[in-house]
């Protein structure tokens, strides 16, 4: 008889069972596939638990509770974008290269940019960003005016395509991955700097939220340029960034900034800039006039006359995120996750089939079905594991594995009267033993 049978009052996808999770315990370094890789923890951590397969270079399958944990990122996005009054569209991501070569970056950016010719011979790019389209796009609108801006547009959370020299660490690096990209076009040089903090403050609320430390770094523009930019990296040794941070002050760069091996701070001149690695998770550039003027994106101003609008755009590198988070939580055997992207919040572990506490079954089943029904925050997070076949230290073994924030075993204190719980909390390593109303006040 499948255990499945036994919890049938149970979704079939909340039952651990029937998740699709296929896991990969082989050592990841002798998956072909990934030759020529290289590998980092949470590319490993992610692989062996089911969640990422590699598909080719710096391409991935993000498995089903990948997916639940960036939909609940791009909640948590959404959010903070929202917030400052950002607005959210799509823009196509197979660019024509007219507008590349209109911005010279269909040069600049060389080997990075995915070319391809449609059935006519047209040359396109997968875009790896959105400057030039969105810029057109604002452009269009002859009516813009002063009173409109400013104007924050930002992307439904899509995929961009950058051709890597290497494509590595998982999620990290990929060759196609998420990013949410935002721009913002201002009546001045004052305003779109007001813009540009408040950009950044969301990306410091975003990452207090998610329980990630995060420092802002003064950063190099690249080849997307313009005139300032920062960084937020999460510190970690497996960052690809080299940052300097003032041990006296609030100053912090990325040393692609400065002069090299600088260690007095140019900002205090007393402090001594310590070095440290970072992985670069968000991306904010004053762009002034660069985009806008080469497309012409104007609006009519307080005089009614045409005037070219002050840009800035702002990256949040999405999958990077879910992997840097996973990089620096977890450990060497054990995902941890940030509680708000945590796949599912709750795993109950009923007593292994045939055991004296086997009775208490029952009991599980019904703890999974009031958590979900009674506390709101909690309907499809809570899933149970129906492989009674396993003993409970098994599945246990698995649950911390997977790094479930909560984990509640029903077992030989489940059967006593009262019952009691025993519930191991991931993001305090606390073990408790509750009763029923203990546990729903303490989820
Ligand atoms: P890197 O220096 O790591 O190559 P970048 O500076 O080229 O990144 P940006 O152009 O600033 O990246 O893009 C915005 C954000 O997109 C980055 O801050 C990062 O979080 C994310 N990102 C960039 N490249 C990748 C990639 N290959 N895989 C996953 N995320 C990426
Ligand atoms: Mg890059
Ligand atoms: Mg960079
Ligand atoms: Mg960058």
């Amino acid at each position: 008889v499948p255990a499945s049978t036994t919890f049938r009052h149970i979704k079939p996808t909340l039952l651990v069972s029937r998740l699709y999770q296929p896991s990969n315990l082989r050592d990841v370094g002798q998956d072909t596939r990934l030759q020529g890789e290289m590998y980092c923890k949470s590319q490993r951590l992610m692989q062996q638990a089911g969640l990422i397969h590699p598909s080719n270079p710096g391409c991935y399958y993000y498995l089903p509770a990948t997916v639940r944990s960036m939909e609940k990122l791009m909640r948590v996005i959404d959010q903070e974008m929202q917030g400052i009054g950002g607005q959210k569209l799509d823009m196509p991501s197979l660019c024509s290269a007219e507008l590349w070569k209109a911005s010279e970056r269909w040069d600049l950016m060389g080997k990075e940019l995915i070319r391809l010719k449609d059935r006519h011979g047209g040359d396109y790019c997968l875009a790896p960003t959105h400057e030039e389209a969105v810029t057109t796009l604002v452009a269009h609108q002859t009516t813009l005016s002063y009173r409109q801006l400013p104007l924050l547009l930002y992307q439904v959370i899509t995929r961009k395509f950058r051709d890597e020299p290497k494509p590595r660490f998982g999620l990290l690096r990929g060759r196609e991955f998420y990013m949410k990209d935002m721009y913002s076009f201002d009546v001045s040089e004052e305003a779109a700097y007001q813009t540009y903090e408040s950009v950044c403050q969301a990306y410091i609320r975003l990452f207090t939220r998610l329980g990630l430390r995060c420092v802002q770094v003064q950063a190099d523009t690249g080849n997307i340029g313009g005139e300032l930019s920062h960084e937020f990296q999460l510190p970690a040794d497996i960052g690809e960034d080299r940052l300097l941070l003032c041990g006296n002050c609030s100053f912090s760069a990325n040393v692609e900034t400065m002069s090299s091996d600088r260690t007095d701070c140019p900002q205090c001149r007393t402090g001594t800039l310590v070095e440290s690695k970072g992985i670069e998770v968000g991306h904010t550039f004053y762009l002034g006039k660069k985009y806008s003027h080469v497309f012409s994106a104007t609006f009519s101003n307080a005089q009614n006359k045409p005037s070219v609008a002050e840009m800035g755009c702002y990256g949040l590198g999405v999958t990077r995120i879910l992997a840097a988070a996973i990089e620096v939580m977890s450990t060497e055997e054990e995902i941890r996750w940030p509680g708000l992207l945590a796949p599912y919040q709750v795993c109950v572990v009923p007593p292994k089939k045939g055991s004296k506490e086997d009775k208490a079954t029952f009991i599980a089943e019904e703890l999974v079905h009031t958590l979900g029904e009674t506390l709101p925050g909690l309907k499809g997070e809570v899933v149970l594991d129906d492989r009674t076949q396993m003993t409970i230290g098994k599945r246990l073994k698995d649950a911390n594995r997977l790094g479930y924030p909560y984990v509640i075993v029903v077992g030989q204190g489940a059967v006593d009267d009262p019952p009691r719980f025993e519930v191991i909390c991931q993001q305090t390593d606390e073990k408790l033993f509750l009763s029923k109303d203990g546990l729903l006040d303490l989820l």
